[in-house]
């Protein structure tokens, strides 16, 4: 594994692009967070690393789903960007991370054996290891049984309707949210710990009140809550379209997750204008490699 190149956004976002020998580009991202990470609420320094190079579960609006080829990366691997970056940090006299996110590039749970060592080496060192699903079913039922993880647990929704998240994200198709939500439930129950849904607006798509309300209605905020995040589009028109319209939208969200009484948390994209979108900073180098080429 070794560094490329890295960017600072005006937020003071760090995106840090590293390459495997021969198998890709992978990403990883630093930044402030600020909102439910586990309880209670904080405001500290995360990093969101990569867990494999590409990604084969094809969600329509993912840049790292476009790279069909998909490694993935051992606990090694895994240790090398969080490592890197903490001693990049330091040298800059920037605050180290104290949460690792690992939702950049790739599906964790098809890497899970991995996870888990990477979870277990890096645990002691930071506050929280979060992980972020789109909902491998089989593999979410393994870690209800493993006692050995304190993982925060993500599941990425992003359509409260089964024949239109099947159309944004093909797994849909082999594990509808119907079975998603009955696992996720027993999941929280075993755990006895809310799982965050996260749910991308994504203009004119799936941020109407419509789905507000269904969003609402098919989840139980005894054992869920809920992450609101604008979509994270390339080039500078589309990155204020889509603020704009978040900031409009999100208010039908807020308004009937209150009204339901679910727990949830707004999160504006980190690093905009360094492609701090998954994949997206992979994909610019790779154009990059075949315009030099
Ligand atoms: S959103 Fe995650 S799971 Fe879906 S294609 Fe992108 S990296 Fe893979």
């Amino acid at each position: 594994m070794k560094f490329i190149r890295k960017m600072k956004a005006k937020d003071n976002s760090i995106k840090y692009l590293f390459q495997s020998p021969g198998k890709g580009f992978v990403e990883a991202i630093y930044f402030n967070f600020e909102g439910y990470y586990g309880k209670p609420k904080v405001n500290s320094k995360v990093i969101c690393l990569s867990s494999q190079s590409g990604c084969n579960m094809g969600c329509v609006f993912c840049e790292t789903g476009k790279i069909k080829r998909v490694i993935n990366l051992s606990s090694k691997e895994m240790s090398y960007e969080v490592n890197y970056i903490q001693k990049d940090l330091k040298k800059q006299k920037l605050p180290p991370a104290k949460f690792y996110a690992i939702m950049g590039m790739g599906e964790p749970l098809n890497n899970l054996e991995e996870i888990l060592k990477f979870f277990h080496e890096n645990r002691s060192i930071v506050e929280k290891i979060s992980i972020s699903t789109v909902g491998i079913i089989p593999e979410i039922k393994k870690l209800i049984k493993d006692k050995s993880h304190d993982f925060d647990f993500f599941i990425s929704l992003h359509s409260p309707f089964e024949r239109e998240r099947s159309k944004l994200m093909p797994i849909n198709r082999k594990y509808s949210i119907k079975k998603l939500i009955s696992v996720a439930k027993k999941y929280s129950k075993e755990k006895k710990e809310k799982i965050t849904f996260t749910y991308m607006l994504i203009p004119n798509l799936n941020d109407s009140l419509k789905h507000a309300k269904r969003l609402a209605k098919i989840l139980n905020p005894k054992y869920f809550s809920v992450q609101l995040t604008c979509f994270n589009p390339s080039g500078e028109r589309e990155i204020k379209n889509a603020r704009d319209n978040f900031s409009k939208k999100v208010n039908f969200f807020i308004m009937e997750l209150k009204n339901k009484g679910i727990e949830f948390d707004v999160q504006l994209s980190k690093g905009l204008e360094i492609e701090g979108g998954c994949g997206q900073f992979s994909a610019k180098q790779k154009n990059l490699n075949t315009k030099s080429t």
